[in-house]
């Protein structure tokens, strides 16, 4: 409730209902708007008798509840969202397989895997060009130039691109990239948010390692706050007591992002395990839950690979793989 004040109000009778608000157990915030003086009452306002409080003299009228309604939120978007990148759908029911290496290496490398899984089934190549690696000595990734090997690969087969951005900075650089990735490491960097919000390209946000579902829908909140509607989001595994594993996948945010956001909800295994001979299972388990989509990493040389190899899966088991969820999901869509 918003109790707003007659102009140049009695200082005393204004203490005065703010102390009789308080006494009613709600809290009480002023604020000065121009001349014009608020109070905001948080709390249960269901008390409150609204008449009464409006024939005081110090009051002017007050304001019904001013709900900020979330973008995110199911409630006031029942339909899914359904975002369209070059020929393919993200939501609505598709699967959207994107794969590729972790790193752009070099042209022959990112052209190969892209040719490799779009004749799989892939529907988008993944590949980064700026790396967050945890320690500065490991290859932070090419950079523009990784950029430059992604479109040759999307101009070689015409699968659209998913790359990741690192800050601000690099935002003219990401311009014809088709779903910009925001990392686990970025996804509460309010300020790329935020840019990326008055942008009109897909974003795509991984959650944070240690991030609770509220937070992660904040953070698309952001995006969409600032007018950009194209969200989608990728769990990727949390830091849990958990050491066999690089990451422990939560399965369990799969439906419960289909029930709170419209939004299209997609998982990476590959990231969420560290570990290639997970990536088969976990993804299984991601179709069965009712993803959007899958992110692989996937390397025609994991051993040699200039990062992630050790959980990267080879085009031919990418092969096997798609053939089996692409089975899957049309089975769990006639369950
Ligand atoms: C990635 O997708 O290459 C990556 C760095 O993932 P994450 O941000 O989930 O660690
Ligand atoms: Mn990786």
């Amino acid at each position: 409730m918003i109790i707003v004040l007659k102009p140049t109000p009695n200082k005393e009778e204004m203490e005065r209902l703010i102390t009789w608000l308080e006494s009613q157990g709600v809290l009480v915030h002023a604020s000065m708007d121009l001349s014009q003086i608020n109070l905001e009452v948080v709390g249960d306002t269901s008390r409150l008798d609204k008449q009464f409080i409006e024939a005081l003299d110090v009051v002017d009228h007050v304001q019904p509840i001013r709900r900020f309604e979330r973008c995110t939120d199911r409630k006031f978007h029942p339909e899914d969202t359904v975002i369209q990148v070059g020929n393919t759908q993200i939501g609505g029911g598709s699967l959207t397989l994107m794969a590729g290496p972790c790193s752009v290496e070099s042209e022959a490398q990112v052209v190969a895997i892209a040719r490799a899984v779009k004749a799989s089934g892939a529907t988008m190549l993944r590949g980064g060009a700026f790396k967050p690696r945890t320690s500065p000595y490991a290859f932070q990734g090419l950079g523009e130039k990784g950029l430059d090997l992604l479109r040759v690969a999307r101009q070689e087969t015409g699968l659209p691109l998913v790359s990741e951005i690192m800050d601000v900075s690099q935002l003219d650089l990401f311009k014809d990239i088709d779903v910009i990735q925001v990392g686990a490491r970025n996804m509460q960097n309010y300020e790329l948010l935020k840019a990326l919000g008055r942008q009109d390209k897909p974003v795509m946000i991984k959650r944070g390692m240690s991030a609770t579902y509220e937070e992660w829908l904040m953070s698309a909140e952001y995006v969409m706050a600032g007018g950009n509607n194209q969200v989608i989001l990728c769990e990727r595994g949390i830091r849990t007591f958990e050491t066999y594993t690089r990451n422990t996948l939560d399965i369990t945010s799969i439906p419960f992002m289909r029930r709170l956001t419209h939004l299209p909800i997609i998982a990476d295994p590959s990231h969420a395990t560290g570990k290639a001979w997970l990536v088969g299972p976990l993804s299984q388990g991601i179709v069965a839950t009712g993803a959007d989509g899958i992110l692989i990493e996937v390397h025609n040389d994991p051993e040699h690979a200039l990062c992630d190899g050790e959980q990267s899966i080879t085009p031919e088991e990418f092969d096997s793989l798609a053939g089996k969820l692409t089975r899957l999901h049309g089975f769990m869509k006639e369950l």
